[in-house]
């Protein structure tokens, strides 16, 4: 069940996942940004992780109130462009999530809101080699999965679509972001971003059980 237990494991196995990809996520940054991104989103989960540890924090009973801790503590500790995006890309999320668990409509809802706050805040369409190359192919496989499939079912066809999203950000030409300033010499590297969105999917999945 994708519960308010869930959204808990999926953001401490998410502050994990960073720690263990800080190297990883850093040197694709090197090469077409400032070599940040994965101090970013080290520190950025590092703080999630630490406010649910912490028994003062604001309610985490239901899975929007994780969401919504989620969206703020990244905004507050996640310098450069990647904290306001995910931070908008949660608080969305948050939104759009009144049950006590998903469904796969409920699944669908959150990775569209989740989307969509990335593009209102950035501006960034598919082909840009943005973290949007991960989010929207990975909306698409998930309206496309609702139809029959269970919430862990969408959840895992959405990390699926953005694992593969993010792999086909290699060759392209950044137009957005610190990449762009590049121009085509941002051809041949992973948008680090997009590595990071689909790290964050896969770990929803993994949470899922
Ligand atoms: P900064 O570029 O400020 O150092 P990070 O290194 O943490 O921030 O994040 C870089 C990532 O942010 C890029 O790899 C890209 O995926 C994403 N990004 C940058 N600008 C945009 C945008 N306008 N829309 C969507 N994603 C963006
Ligand atoms: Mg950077
Ligand atoms: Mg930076």
């Amino acid at each position: 069940t994708l519960d308010a237990a869930w959204a808990e494991r999926w953001m401490r196995r998410s502050a994990a996942d960073m720690h263990a990809a800080r190297e990883e996520l850093t040197e694709l940054d090197r090469r077409i940004g400032d070599g940040d991104h994965g101090v970013n989103m080290d520190r950025g989960f590092a703080a999630v992780a630490s406010r649910l540890d912490d028994e003062a924090v604001p309610p985490r009973e239901t899975v929007a109130q994780v969401l919504r801790l989620v969206a703020t503590t990244l905004m507050s500790t996640v310098g450069g462009a990647s904290g306001p995006l995910y931070g908008t890309a949660f608080l969305h999320a948050a939104r759009v999530t009144n049950r006590a668990d998903l469904d796969g409509a409920g699944v669908v809802a959150l990775v569209e809101a989740a989307a969509e706050g990335i593009t209102s805040r950035g501006r960034a369409v598919p082909g840009d080699k943005t973290m949007v190359d991960a989010w929207a192919p990975a909306v698409e496989a998930a309206e496309r999965a609702a139809d029959g499939g269970d919430a862990v079912e969408v959840l895992r066809a959405a990390a699926a679509a953005a694992a593969d999203g993010a792999a086909a950000t290699v060759p392209m030409i950044a137009t957005k972001g610190r990449a762009s300033y590049l121009g085509p010499r941002s051809a041949g590297t992973e948008d680090p971003g997009a590595r990071s969105t689909a790290m964050l999917l896969a770990a929803a999945v993994a949470a899922a059980g």
